[in-house]
């Protein structure tokens, strides 16, 4: 079975690292955070001193950091592991990053004859947690293959949207229609309680009407609606509303690329920033419900 190093055990990657230990896979790990490194061994995990000798023995490594600069400091920094990943083992990076840092990681490492994907995924905690996440990779159709074994214990989807870069586009796409669709649910949740409706009540309507979307069916921004989601934990773990404002900020980049019109996602990123601003920023980005209480309640 391939030995595996795995960078970045955060919220998505600590229960993604655990699914591959819970597969048989032999995995080294490592995190800048103690916590999240004790969690894993727990977990039955190898924990390495440094990210490079997580690395050393590794046919596939696997990264999850928050956004480019930690990727590309990963791999191309001053403590960069690319000369301790094997010739010929296979990089996945599954962090959210922009199209064009993914194609600078592929050319890097290709040069360097180490083989590159990008493979962000969807799917949330619950979907780590679960190992139901949705894989949209980018890269050589063969490399995608070969990391497909080990991708189907973390999900249950891998997509092949292009060439490197194209599963980071496709990503951003998601967010950015994930991030509108958040914000507009949150405001017909409250306009309903506004004007008396039960909030759950509200909820089974939309789900069985044309409104129905994901933030209904798994993620309901309303406290208590549903149990075990953010909205119901005082919207702790989960998806930060930093992290969604990263996302935009990609979105954005990559639309004036393309000159592409995306008035729905500039809206959705400046109440996503009203709403770090104003003090939100480590919270889930569900939170956002908060931001749309009637005015001088
Ligand atoms: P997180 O902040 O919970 O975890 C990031 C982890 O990376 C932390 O444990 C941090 O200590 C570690 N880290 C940072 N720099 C490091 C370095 N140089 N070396 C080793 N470890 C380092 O973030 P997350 O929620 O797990 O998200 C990770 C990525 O996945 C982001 O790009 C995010 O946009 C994306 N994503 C998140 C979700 C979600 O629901 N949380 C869903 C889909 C995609």
């Amino acid at each position: 079975m391939a030995q595996i190093g795995f960078i970045g055990l955060g919220n998505m990657g600590g229960p993604m690292a655990t699914n591959l230990v819970n597969a048989g896979f032999a995995v080294t790990v490592f995190d800048l955070s103690a916590d999240a490194l004790e969690r894993l061994q727990a977990a039955g995990a190898k924990v390495a001193a440094t990210a490079a000798d997580a690395v050393k023995q590794a046919d596939i490594v696997i990264s999850m950091l928050p956004a480019d600069k930690h990727v590309l400091g990963l791999y191309f920094g001053e403590q960069g592991i690319l000369d301790s990943i094997p010739a010929g083992a296979l990089v996945v990076d599954s962090s959210t990053i922009s199209a064009e840092s993914a194609r600078e990681l592929a050319a890097g490492i290709t040069a360097a004859g180490r083989r590159f994907i990008d493979a962000p995924v969807s799917g949330g905690v619950g979907g780590a947690k679960a190992g139901t996440l949705t894989f949209i990779c980018g890269g050589e159709p063969a490399d995608i293959e070969e990391a497909r074994p080990v991708l189907e214990k973390m999900g249950k989807n891998v997509f092949t949207a292009g060439g490197h870069g194209a599963g980071q586009v496709a990503k951003i796409c998601n967010n950015m229609l994930l991030a509108v669709l958040m914000a507009g649910t949150s405001e017909a949740l409250q306009l309903g309680r506004a004007h008396g409706l039960d909030p759950k009540v509200l909820s089974d309507i939309m789900l069985q009407s044309s409104g129905r979307n994901w933030t209904l069916e798994v993620y309901n921004p309303c406290p208590r609606v549903m149990p075990s989601v953010p909205s119901s934990n005082d919207y702790n773990g989960g998806f930060l509303v930093d992290l969604m404002l990263k996302d935009l900020g990609l979105a954005a980049k990559t639309a004036a690329n393309t000159n592409s019109a995306t008035p729905m996602g500039q809206l959705a990123t400046e109440l996503f920033r009203q709403h770090s601003e104003a003090g939100w920023g480590s919270k889930d980005f569900s939170s956002i419900f908060q931001s749309f209480e009637p005015q001088g309640k």
